[in-house]
């Protein structure tokens, strides 16, 4: 399965910031160490171009963060001191994802070791996200490879409300979104299916709401591809999240979604979203877990 990492071009940050940059160049060593991903199968990101980054993300915008002129409170929203790096490392980060879209629709499944940056509006960005990579890379699919329908799962413990405004009352991509009620952000947009879950929600309740929600999403729309936010930030040790799922429960729910998807004959294009345990091992073996189980859904297809 191809991989695509951009851990490479780092973001420098103030002392102390809570954004987990480690956990990149961690889940990447760790997949090579494992096993799980050959060194053949991982692919530097390509830089998305601006012509991608213009399907979703508005001239003014996307002008303001290549040139740095981004105010001190758009940058306040974002949570990065603007940076060339910055710069650099967000356009590769979709960069990824548009690669991983491509490679999934050839072999049925592929990731990017970053990504799922759903806190992106079309013109500004919030929550430690620039610009909204699943968004750009389902319209490249559209552009570039005849997908006419996409649904996109988001299971970040945050709700995906850039992605819910960006593709508000457009039907060719549904948007899915499980999410703490009570979590960031405190304004939610309306995506296609919301699924808020209380504080404190564990493995059996959280599974049986995304098993249903996700028979829902294929029966209200017929996507053609999915694209899989698999955000390690549900996790009951995280810092950010409310909910309490375990290390097992989030395996099976990465099972759950792959399965389900290559039951139905449907590519998964994977991203990671969202990860604020205190340990930056539990987020990078959450994350490698839903590598392996990619592989393992890809092996048992083939
Ligand atoms: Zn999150």
């Amino acid at each position: 399965m191809r991989c695509f990492y951009s851990d490479t071009f780092v973001l420098p940050l103030p002392e102390g910031h809570r954004f987990p940059m480690a956990k990149y160049s961690g889940l990447r060593r760790r997949l090579l160490d494992e096993g799980i991903v050959s060194a053949a199968d991982l692919h530097e990101a390509p830089r998305a171009g601006w012509d991608d980054l213009h399907l979703v993300h508005t001239v003014e915008y996307t002008t303001a963060v290549a040139e740095g002129t981004l105010s001190r409170e758009a940058q306040r929203r974002i949570g990065f001191p603007w940076s060339a790096q910055m710069v650099e490392r967000a356009r590769r980060s979709v960069g990824a994802t548009i690669a991983a879209s491509a490679a999934a629709l050839q072999h049925g499944c592929a990731a990017n070791l970053a990504g799922g940056t759903h806190h992106a509006f079309a013109d500004r960005g919030e929550g430690y996200c620039v610009f909204n990579d699943v968004a750009v890379a389902a319209r490249v699919l559209q552009r570039d490879h005849g997908v006419r329908q996409a649904a996109i799962v988001d299971c970040d413990v945050h709700q995906g409300n850039g992605t819910a405004a960006i593709f508000a009352g457009d039907p060719s991509v549904f948007t899915l979104s499980l999410h703490g009620a009570r979590n960031y952000p405190f304004r939610k947009e309306a995506s296609d299916l919301d699924v808020e879950l209380e504080d404190g929600t564990a493995d059996e309740p959280y599974l049986a709401r995304l098993a249903h929600s996700l028979e829902e999403t294929l029966n209200r729309q017929r996507p053609e591809v999915i694209f899989y936010l698999a955000g390690a930030d549900p996790y009951e040790g995280d810092r950010l999240g409310r909910l309490k799922l375990t290390m097992a429960g989030l395996q099976q729910r990465d099972e759950l979604v792959l399965g389900r998807c290559r039951a139905a004959g449907l590519p998964v294009v994977i991203t990671m979203s969202g990860g604020y345990a205190h340990d930056v091992n539990a987020i990078v073996t959450i994350h490698a877990n839903t590598i392996r189980a990619a592989q393992l859904c890809n092996a048992s297809a083939s």
